[in-house]
């Protein structure tokens, strides 16, 4: 290997992975038996287009099956290839086993560059995936259950469940083959921006811990704090839309494809996504400064460093250059194992994306649990819990003898809906994650940072459920 190219992201995986390992004290044999992707498929199948017939060639990675189902999404991108959904497939067994979602884990590719094809090509081409992954069993709610990823969404997600359902008529649960559908197809509310929404959770509950707080070298909490994001896509978007518009974080520079807008005193998030989606590009954005070269944007100045694209974009060759104080890692394996060990060494701070981004998969669970309960959360306590409510109220007025305030009384007197049940089931999730890492990491002396303090949480547990299951 060249010495300045860092390991490929599946050996950074696993370089992670065995760092922990070594920090625990596991059965001889059982942590590489933790460590191996179990199965992974390799299909191609044509598909009859416009055009004439056409090859496609995706995988399913199913890396562990310690618990049903396997879970993890499916990736639309003209790059994939075995080794990255191998990787992907090992996170998703570790994210899920952080944030005690009881999945194994499982990814998926197709190399496609969906851009290139109609909506009906594509609808096409999903329903064939679809129906070569359940052939192989690769495909179900008991079993593996797909979710977007890169390249792919809600649409695509709907197709996959129409399709197994057609092909499972008498599956009663067949809507759980798949996660991240549209609400009105079995989806559930607040899908859609979980990754987003859990990053911002997790970063929230960073700075809750002032000790944490004090070693990353900032004070205070995430106001005024300055953040550059890389990535506008459903990840990025969400998280500086909310760490801008909720928490009062200034995003100072957001990274594209085309190139990154930098701008000190903060830009309106919403606007840079409405401008993209409306031209294609952010370059021509009127307020800050574009620069062509994105890379540089990632090594500007800022508190919070943002990667929510792709992995593999901070290494060896930049981590010396990266001068946020916290880098929060919203996409799978933005950061390389030899960039991670360069960043410690440094004293920067990094929040590991095997727990910062499960918000996605902690609200998949939800969505599947929705779908095998039949009903929609929420609607058995809501005007119970809006009964109780008024009662508390009209205590609460009798007792001081003057009305509460309006805002106040609304607030008590709402039952919960759909959404506030997800976004608190979802920071609960987040926030006592957080705390497990932490425990880990100052439990351990031989646990230097908190990536390698997640590892080791994810080892522990899925180790504990073997042990279980040989008694
Ligand atoms: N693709 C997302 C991830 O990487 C979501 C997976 C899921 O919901 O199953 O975490």
């Amino acid at each position: 290997m060249n010495k300045n190219t860092d390991l490929s992201f599946l050996e950074s995986v696993n370089s992670s992975f065995d760092l922990a390992a070594n920090a625990l004290d596991l059965p001889k044999g059982l942590a590489r038996q933790i460590r191996t992707c179990n199965a992974v498929c390799e299909m191609k199948f044509g598909v009859e287009l416009d055009d004439g017939y056409e090859i496609f060639t995706g995988w399913r990675a199913t890396h562990s099956e310690h618990a049903l189902p396997a879970k993890g999404g499916i990736r639309y991108a003209p790059f994939a290839d075995q080794h990255e959904v191998e990787a992907l497939a090992a996170l998703m067994t570790y994210k899920c086993s952080i944030v005690n979602v009881p999945f194994a884990g499982s990814k998926g590719a197709l190399c496609i560059d969906p851009k290139k094809y109609s909506l009906k090509e594509l609808e096409h081409i999903t329903r064939r995936f679809a129906q070569e992954l359940d052939k192989r069993g690769l495909l179900g709610p008991g079993v593996n259950v797909p979710a977007p990823d890169m390249g792919t969404g809600q649409r695509m997600m709907s197709w996959i469940a129409d399709e197994y359902q057609k092909l499972h008529p008498n599956e009663i649960n067949a809507r759980a083959c798949v996660t991240g559908k549209p609400v009105h197809f079995g989806g559930v509310q607040g899908r859609i921006e979980a990754t987003g929404r859990g990053v911002q959770y997790g970063i929230q509950e960073f700075f809750r811990h002032q000790d944490d707080v004090k070693k990353a070298g900032l004070s205070g909490n995430l106001e005024g704090k300055k953040i550059i994001v890389q990535g506008l896509g459903n990840v990025g978007y969400h998280a500086a839309k909310f760490l801008e518009e909720e928490d009062g974080a200034l995003i100072v520079g957001i990274i594209e494809r085309d190139g990154a807008i930098l701008c000190d005193r903060g830009l309106c998030t919403e606007d840079l996504y409405q401008y993209k989606l409306e031209h294609g590009k952010i370059e021509g954005f009127s307020s800050g400064s574009f620069i062509e070269d994105g890379e540089r944007a990632l090594e500007q100045a800022c508190d919070i460093l943002i990667p929510a694209a792709m992995e593999g974009v901070i290494t060896k060759m930049n981590a010396n250059r990266i001068q946020a104080k916290i880098i929060a890692e919203a996409a799978n394996g933005p950061v390389t194992f030899d960039a991670n060990q360069i960043l410690n060494q440094r004293g920067v701070f990094i929040i590991p994306d095997t727990y910062l981004n499960a918000g996605g998969v902690t609200v998949s669970y939800f969505e599947w649990l929705k779908n095998l309960s039949h009903v929609r959360f929420g609607r058995m306590e809501r005007r119970f819990m809006e009964a109780q409510g008024s009662r508390i109220v009209r205590l609460m007025e009798s007792t001081v003898d003057q009305p509460l305030d309006p805002i106040v009384k609304a607030e008590l007197m709402k039952g919960p809906d759909e959404i506030t049940l997800v976004r608190s089931g979802l920071e609960d999730t987040m926030c006592e994650a957080y705390q497990e890492i932490k425990e880990m990491h100052l439990s351990n002396s031989k646990i230097k940072d908190r990536r390698t303090a997640a590892f080791a949480l994810a080892i522990r547990k899925v180790a504990d459920i073997y042990d279980s299951m040989y008694l």
